[in-house]
Parts: C-alpha cells; sequence; structure tokens
C-alpha cells in the first residue's frame, strides 16, 4: 500500500520537545532517587560500624582488658577471657585488630596492633587533649576514619580506668569499613550503568509515547489541508474517541460549517446581485436602442429617454440599498441609540401612509399607548416602519385594512403590523427575509414596479441589532401579521436627542 509522506517538520520539534522533557524528566528522577539512596545506605551503613564500634568497646570496658597500675611500677595490660571459649577469642580477635592503649600522657603505650601503627596516629599532646575533653565530659568520646595500608577504618577513642586508682587512660578501637565501602561502591556502580541504561529507555519511550500522541494531529492537519475554498463541504472525520482532539476536530468542523455558509451566502449574493442589476441595465439598453434605431418624433425619443431613467432610478436606488444592507451587516453600520417615543413614530407614520393607502383604497389604522419610550435608532427604527408599512398596503387589496398595534410591558415593546393582504404561502415564509427574495408567482416578478427584495432583510437585521425578536404569521388570501419585540433598554442612560432626524425610506 502506498503510504502518503507526513509532513514532519510540523511535529518535529514538538516531538523531539516531548522527548527531552521526557528524558529530562528521567534523568532528574533517577540522579534524584540515586543520590538520595546513597546517601542513606551510607548513613546505614555507618550506623552499623558505629554498633560494632559500641559492642567492642562495652567488650574492652567489660573486663577483658584489665589495667594493672601499682604506683612504683608502670602500668600493664592483662586480657582476661577464657582461651578455650571460642567466642571470647573471637571478641579478643576483633578488638586485637586495630587497638591502642596508652596512660593519659599518650607517651606510654600499653598496647598496640600493628594496624593502628600503620594508620596516622594521634599525637601524645592530642591525646592528652583529647583525654582532658572527655574528663571534663563524662560520656564523650571521639569518632573518626583513618586508612591503613590503604583500607578505611573507623576509629573509636575514650578513656577507661584502671581498677584501683581509677586513673584514667586513653584507648582507640578501630573497625573496618572495607565491606561498607564495597556496598556503596557496588550500588554507585550499578547506578553508573542502570541510569544512561534507563535514559535510554525513557527517551526512546517518549519519543514513541509523543508520536502515538502526535499521529492523529497529524492525520487532522492532513485533512484540513485537503479543504479549501472550493472543497468546503469535506469535514474531518471524528476518531469517536471523545477526547481532546475530537473537541479540537469537532470546533474546527463547526468553524468550517460557518465559513461555507459565508461562502454560500457570498456567492448567492453575488448571484443574486448580478442577476437584479441585469434586468435594469437590459431594460436601459433596450430603451435607448428604440431611441437610436425606431425613434422617429419628438414625443418617441422623450418617452425612451423617460422610461430609461425610471430604470437608472431603479438601479441607483438598489445599488444605494445594497450599499446599506452590506455596511449593516459587516457591523460598520453603528447604531446610535436615543429615547425613541415609538407610539409617536407610528401615529406619524400612520399619518404620512393615509393618502397612499386611501388611494389604493386600504384602510389604516393604529392602536397605540400615549407613550412608548425605548432606546433605539431613530433613523432605522423608522427605516422598519416604512417597509413593514409600503409592502402591507402593497399587498392588501381595495377594501383591505392595515392595522398597527403597539404594546408595552415593563422591559419590552411589541408592535403589530396586520393586514387583510393577499398573505404569504407557508413553503414561501422561511425566505422571505432572505436578501432580493420575492414571493414567486404572484405578479411580483422582478420588474420596473416591484420592490427590490431587500425591505424585509433591512427589517431583521435592524431587529437583530436592537437585540429584538420578529415574527411572521400569514394565511393566503386573508392576510400577513408582522410581530416585532423590541427591548426597552436603559432609558436613564439616554443622551438629549438634539434635533429630530429627517425619515429615510428605501
Ligand atoms: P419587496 O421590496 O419586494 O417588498 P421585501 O423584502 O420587503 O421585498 O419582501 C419580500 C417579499 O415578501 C415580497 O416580495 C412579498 O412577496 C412578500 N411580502 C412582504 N410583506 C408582505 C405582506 N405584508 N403581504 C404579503 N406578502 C408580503
Amino acid at each position: 500500500m502506498a503510504r502518503k509522506r507526513k509532513p514532519r517538520h510540523i511535529t518535529r520539534s514538538l516531538r523531539v520537545r516531548l522527548m527531552v522533557s521526557y528524558a529530562l524528566f528521567f534523568a532528574i528522577l533517577l540522579i534524584g532517587t540515586a543520590a538520595v539512596f546513597r546517601a542513606r545506605l551510607s548513613t546505614v551503613l555507618t550506623n552499623q560500624a558505629q554498633d560494632i564500634l559500641e559492642q567492642e568497646w562495652a567488650a574492652l570496658k567489660g573486663g577483658y582488658v584489665r589495667i594493672g597500675f601499682y604506683g612504683n611500677k608502670p602500668p600493664e595490660l592483662s586480657w582476661y577471657y577464657d582461651q578455650e571459649d571460642l567466642d571470647e577469642r573471637f571478641i579478643v580477635e576483633r578488638l586485637r585488630r586495630a587497638l591502642l592503649l596508652t596512660d593519659a600522657s599518650g607517651t606510654n603505650e600499653l598496647f598496640i596492633s600493628t594496624t593502628y601503627e600503620n594508620m596516622a596516629r594521634e599525637t601524645p599532646a592530642q591525646i592528652q587533649q583529647r583525654v582532658r575533653m572527655m574528663l571534663a565530659s563524662p560520656g564523650k568520646f571521639f569518632l573518626d576514619t583513618r586508612y591503613a595500608d590503604g583500607e578505611p577504618y573507623l576509629v573509636r577513642a575514650g578513656v577507661i580506668f584502671d581498677e584501683l586508682h581509677k586513673a584514667p587512660f586513653y584507648a582507640a578501637i578501630g573497625t573496618p569499613l572495607t565491606n561498607s565501602l564495597k556496598v556503596l561502591r557496588a550500588y554507585t556502580l550499578f547506578f553508573l550503568g542502570f541510569i544512561p541504561a534507563a535514559l535510554i529507555l525513557g527517551s526512546w519511550l517518549g519519543w514513541y509515547m509523543s508520536g502515538r500522541a502526535l499521529t492523529p494531529v497529524l492525520a487532522v492537519a492532513q485533512a484540513a489541508q485537503r479543504i479549501s475554498g472550493s472543497n468546503l463541504s469535506l469535514r474531518i472525520p471524528s476518531r469517536e474517541a471523545n477526547d481532546e482532539l475530537d473537541y479540537l476536530i469537532l470546533t474546527f468542523n463547526r468553524m468550517i460549517d460557518r465559513l461555507e455558509a459565508s461562502f454560500q451566502q457570498m456567492r448567492q449574493f453575488s448571484t443574486d446581485v448580478s442577476h437584479e442589476l441585469r434586468t435594469p441595465i437590459t431594460a436601459i439598453r433596450g430603451q435607448l436602442e428604440v431611441a437610436l434605431f425606431t425613434a422617429k418624433t419628438t414625443e418617441q425619443y422623450h418617452d425612451a429617454i423617460v422610461n430609461a431613467l425610471q430604470d437608472i432610478d431603479r438601479l441607483s436606488q438598489m445599488v444605494r440599498a445594497l450599499l446599506l444592507l452590506s455596511q449593516a451587516e459587516s457591523g460598520q453600520l453603528v447604531l446610535q441609540k436615543t429615547e425613541v417615543d415609538l407610539a409617536a413614530v407610528v401615529r406619524d407614520f400612520v399619518e404620512q401612509f393615509q393618502i397612499p393607502a386611501e388611494s389604493a383604497g386600504v384602510r389604516l389604522v393604529a392602536q397605540t399607548p400615549s407613550r412608548c419610550p425605548v432606546m433605539a435608532d431613530r433613523v432605522q427604527i423608522e427605516r422598519m416602519i416604512t417597509n413593514l408599512l409600503s409592502n402591507a398596503v402593497k399587498f392588501t387589496p381595495e377594501k383591505g385594512e392595515v392595522r398597527l398595534q403597539l404594546r408595552k410591558d415593563e422591559d419590552s415593546v411589541e408592535l403589530v403590523v396586520a393586514d387583510t393582504g393577499r398573505g404569504i404561502p407557508s413553503q414561501y415564509l422561511p425566505h422571505i427575509f432572505d436578501r432580493f427574495y420575492r414571493v414567486p408567482g404572484t405578479g411580483t416578478a422582478p420588474g420596473p414596479d416591484q420592490g427590490l427584495g431587500l425591505g424585509l432583510s433591512f427589517v431583521s437585521w435592524i431587529v437583530k441589532a436592537h437585540d429584538g425578536v420578529i415574527d411572521v404569521e400569514s394565511t393566503p388570501g386573508q392576510g400577513t401579521r408582522f410581530e416585532i419585540k423590541l427591548p426597552v433598554g436603559d432609558l436613564a442612560a439616554a443622551p438629549i436627542e438634539s434635533a429630530v432626524q429627517p425619515i429615510v425610506s428605501e
């Protein structure tokens, strides 16, 4: 099976870094543990040697050695033990191994073993000083490590007394540390060999584990690379492991969903715009061609130019509306919120629309409370009401009725624009807020008399920008009802309105 080459450079440094971290962690852990254990072992071994020395010291003082000191003769040492008793012989052998016994001046040696002679010895002056110190504080003794023929010994020095005069004598016994050192050396050697091996193993483990952890990341990266502007329907398959990486994949896929939706919207928008622009342009071209090739009289020229101008008007109206809408949707149109009395605005508009409504034979009524202040952008709110009202009047036949109702709650207001017009079939309802959407089949196809299909897009944006909601209900043949709910907002924070702004409509 042919395998695709992985883009290794992406993860190489990450993998190396993970491996180095693993190895470093292992090294610190191993060296630290080994050092702590070695220190502990060394303490235990020293304690053991001290225990042995204490036992030997107790045996020395306990009567195996006696000092005969009779004033006129120099002191003498004699050993008291049962030659036949193996245990006692062994103890005495051990005592004699490294032993020094002198009088308190340090000059008269009662006993010195060869091993002791080979050690770095204390001078008579040192012995005298030590004896003085030990006599001053009973129980005190000296402990040090010395070497004889390259072998280490732990030496314990203290005072013992002769039986008759209780005169102090200086005694020092040594016990070899060779075995303890051997154990310590073996331990150190073991770790010196073990640590590099464990480090190599740890690094390999780190390399392997980070490789395993990063493989799915590479797979995700590869899948992500395949997704492009023209290929936005691709998604990264979930690993069904329900882990952090799956969460990343989910988030990424959702992002692609959103991108695809806005790409689609953009594509649709440019298709719609070019389509919508083509109609008036073709019409203008037609009018001008008529004028150029077939018009004979001034009247015919005049008509053709008037028609062309009408189409140009429509064209510029559309361009202006599109510009505004794109500004609104890209967030460039910032709301200028002030305190607006919605009741007064609704009453104003009903008054303005009376004449066109009457000429269409439509009754226009409004029910509003006396005042209904909300925090809103006056220009946009007026644009919203104009669009809804002009649609209602436009799509309601003679003898019909258009009714505006305004209700206010504690923190929201509700505006209803209801008509008894031709209604909208339910299958078209979800699309009426889309740009350029006109309900098909009822003579609303693009043409000079038709709307741009942009009015409700604006209404929807304005409601959303005011944190409100819009709802529509419609029954074909009976009428349509738009219901808008807007929050009242923080009226206390309202800036004072400087002047009443002009009403702008599409
Ligand atoms: P237009 O500028 O074409 O009116 P709108 O975006 O305002 O565009 O409306 C979109 C479509 O929704 C209209 O073409 C019309 O078919 C339908 N519509 C809007 N309001 C009403 C209404 N009150 N009664 C019936 N149909 C309506």
